[in-house]
């Protein structure tokens, strides 16, 4: 399964990638030891890349290659409705980290921002630094290391391909959270796909929340892993049926389950291979273990967003995570 995953990720192409770094920043020096380096540009790097350049300290950011990118729950945030003023963005969490990146490249302290458009791929710590190499083999050294990496939603196999299911998650009738999208199937009839009790929960939920038309679980051949109330039906997706929205699943009996929202209850990937390397401490999810200030197990080394273990995995959470981390750094440096 873990095979699949890395093999089919890249398949994820059901978005185009807005332009990344729409500015240009001062040359980072390979040499030089940068106070903070920060590592991802969704929701929390970019509040965190903003919070550092306001305290005029310097700060090289990394955004994530184009494959990186695709493997973060930023890229593929749509429409958002529970955070104030988000609601006018086709994609949020992108369009923002572009405004903030051209604002402070074009404000009075432009000077402490630098920027690569690259991934991180090896982190070591020595003595009192990190050691950072890039995938185009480029070396950096921080003090402090804020990871910003983030989390991926499972996806479901239908016929072996993710690829079915892709069109409906981008136009916002399968979603992956019921505090982002659980009032959208209000009056609908809904399917839940997830054999676990996660899955079983979400559906309990959304159904005494927003009262859906009807609701059944979709284990798409797994055997459940719960007891529920709700209608379950085991057998293996088919097809995934819509046009431009969905309309229902046929699944391998043939049986046809009308359904005009979906949530997809399969678990994360996190993007944890840094912290990794450096031996956090992390929990049974795999996500990293922090102090309430975002410092994990490795001294220096902040962890914020949804990689972070203990938070809600949402945008107002990531810039909250950010702030704290940034702010407890800045009182060290
Ligand atoms: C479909 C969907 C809908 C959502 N809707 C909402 C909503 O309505 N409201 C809400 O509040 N939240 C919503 N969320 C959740 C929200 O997207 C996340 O909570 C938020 O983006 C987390 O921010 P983050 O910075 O931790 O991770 P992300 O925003 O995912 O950013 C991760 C960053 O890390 C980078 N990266 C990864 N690996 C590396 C590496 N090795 N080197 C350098 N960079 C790297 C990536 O390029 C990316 O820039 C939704 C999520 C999904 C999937």
């Amino acid at each position: 399964m873990k095979f699949l995953w890395f093999l089919l990720v890249p398949l994820m192409i059901f978005a185009q990638d807005p332009k990344v770094i729409p500015v240009t920043t001062q040359q980072p020096e390979q040499s030089k030891l940068y106070p903070i380096v920060i590592v991802g540009a969704g929701a929390a790097g970019t509040m965190a890349v903003k919070r550092a350049v306001l305290n005029n300290t310097e700060v090289l950011l990394f955004t994530g290659d184009k494959q990186d990118r695709k493997r973060s729950c930023g890229n593929w945030v749509k429409k958002v409705d529970n955070v104030p003023g988000l609601e006018k963005y086709k994609r949020p969490v992108l369009e923002l980290r572009n405004e903030v990146l051209q604002e402070l490249a074009s404000g009075p302290l432009s000077s402490n921002l630098y920027v690569i458009e690259d991934s991180i791929c090896s982190i070591e710590k020595q003595d009192d630094f990190f050691k950072l190499i890039d995938r185009s083999g480029r070396i950096y050294f921080a003090k402090y290391v804020v990871l910003a990496t983030g989390i991926m939603k499972e996806q479901p196999l239908i016929q072996g391909s993710l690829r079915p299911i892709l069109p409906f998650a981008n136009n916002g009738s399968i979603g992956y959270c019921c505090i982002c999208d659980g009032h959208r199937c209000l009056g609908k009839k809904t399917v839940v796909i997830g054999h676990t009790k996660t899955a079983a929960s979400m559906a309990l939920f959304l159904s005494k929340k927003y009262h859906p038309t009807s609701i059944t679980i979709l284990t798409n051949g797994h055997v459940p892993e719960f007891i529920s109330e709700i209608a379950v039906l085991e057998a293996p997706i088919k097809e995934v049926v819509g046009n431009n929205v969905l309309s229902g699943f046929v699944l391998e009996t043939g049986e046809y389950v009308e359904a005009e929202m979906g949530f997809v209850a399969l678990g994360i990937r996190p993007n944890n291979q840094l912290a990794l390397q450096l031996g956090a401490q992390l929990n049974a999810s795999g996500l990293v273990i922090t102090d309430e200030d975002g410092e994990s197990s490795v001294p220096n080394l902040f962890v914020i967003g949804d990689l972070r273990a203990n938070t809600l995995k949402q945008i107002y959470t990531a810039w909250q995570n950010a702030v704290d981390a940034i702010q407890a750094i800045d009182e060290r440096l």
